[in-house]
């Protein structure tokens, strides 16, 4: 049999989201001095427009790692070994987050939920106002969890943590581009990002925005570091230079894809975001199939995690769809694994695009043999038909 497999492959992870043409292009180019004029004033723009994304007119870090660095960069920079912080094991990413804070050395407090709901503000609220020391120095909060599709509410979990001196640290790597997000406004002192989900870049290029008073606990402390140091990024923010050789390509891109950003306007990037995830939810709610969120105020914009029925098994089905129809999708992760499917619907998309790949799972679903309604397309067609 050939293994020539005709058409695009659909890729809807939610991470890595597909990179639009026009990134791809502004890509496609060599290399530049890194020390030169040229360069200098490519950093300061991606500085500036990521100020804008992120809305903050504070420091921005841009590394050239994955999400998971500038999660290592926020802990070394401000915490050392010993510092207590306040956890929220909202999923699988706020527990990858948590180990590293275990291996630095961190004395962590958990406060636990079941994987299907944001992280408890009242719950936080209650912590920190027991520890009248301020031995806490941190809390830290998944925006959007990407394993279970769940938001957490940043603004009331800033409210609950009162006049209590901890440093708000958010991870928004799979929120930030999709839905507004207000680094400055909401009182967060850290948040993290990546280039390759809502800012339609490849993976390679992480973030961080910096508050003047994490900005004020690197200087006075945290761990030892070298390569994660904040210091030099200040630097970096004023001449649009790097300590090191920057990931010049992904820099190209990212200047092209905030420009599409603006171009569209933020705020119809994110009605577009949450408009796809409603038509999403319409058709698992028509297949009959549960949403791993159980919080109806807390579904994510970007991706949606969907149960499959008691028995079944979700790998079966993204391995199905895989080989019929050619579309990837996200695996369940950690303590879901298996039991649930992820469609990504974050960063470059069309209607079409979003409705092909349910199709592709309603097709998959018939396929692998699982028990479910038909219809869920049809219920997303009407949906973004009457909202067109
Ligand atoms: N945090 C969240 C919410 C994520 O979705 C991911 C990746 O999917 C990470 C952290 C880790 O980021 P990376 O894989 O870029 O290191």
């Amino acid at each position: 049999m050939s293994e020539f497999v005709s058409g695009r492959h659909f890729l809807h992870t939610p991470g890595p989201s597909n990179v639009p043409d026009r990134v791809l292009r502004a890509m496609d180019r060599n290399g530049i001095n890194h020390r030169g004029p040229e360069f200098g004033a490519l950093g300061r723009a991606v500085i500036a427009q990521m100020q804008e994304v992120f809305q903050t007119r504070g420091i921005i870090g841009i590394y050239p790692s994955s999400g998971t660095g500038a999660w290592e960069a926020a802990l070394v920079n401000t915490l050392a070994p010993g510092d207590r912080v306040l956890v929220n094991r909202t999923g699988q990413f706020a527990h990858l987050w948590e180990q590293m804070a275990l291996r630095f050395g961190l004395d962590v407090v958990a406060l636990e939920t079941d994987w299907r709901h944001g992280a408890d503000p009242a719950a936080i609220e209650q912590v920190l106002e027991q520890d009248r020391e301020h031995r806490i120095k941190a809390v830290f909060v998944v925006h959007s969890e990407t394993s279970t599709s769940c938001m957490s509410d940043i603004p009331a979990v800033r409210q609950a943590m009162h006049q209590h001196p901890a440093m708000l640290m958010v991870d928004a790597i799979s929120s930030l581009g999709c839905c507004e997000y207000r680094h400055d406004d909401w009182g967060v002192d850290v948040t993290i990002a990546g280039s390759q989900k809502g800012l339609m870049v490849p993976p390679g290029l992480s973030f961080t925005a910096i508050s003047d008073k994490a900005l004020a606990a690197s200087r006075a402390g945290g761990s030892r570091r070298s390569y994660w140091d904040w210091e030099p990024l200040v630097t970096a923010n004023k001449t649009g230079f790097f300590p090191y050789t920057p990931a010049m390509s992904l820099l190209f891109g990212l200047h092209e894809a905030i420009r599409m950003m603006q171009e569209e306007g933020f705020p119809r990037v994110f009605a577009r975001h949450a408009r796809y995830a409603e038509a999403t939810r319409r058709a698992a709610h028509g297949w009959g199939l549960e949403l791993q969120c159980a919080d109806p105020g807390a579904y994510a914009p970007g991706v949606t995690a969907i149960r499959v029925p008691d028995g079944h098994s979700a790998d079966k089905l993204r391995a199905v769809i895989l080989e019929r129809y050619n579309m990837s999708l996200g695996n369940g992760l950690g303590r879901i694994d298996d039991k649930v499917f992820r469609i990504g619907h974050m960063g470059d998309l069309g209607v079409l695009s979003l409705t092909g790949a349910l199709t592709g799972v309603e097709m998959g679903l018939r396929a692998a043999g699982i028990p479910h309604k038909a219809g869920g397309v049809l219920a997303a067609m009407a949906y973004l038909a009457s909202t067109d």
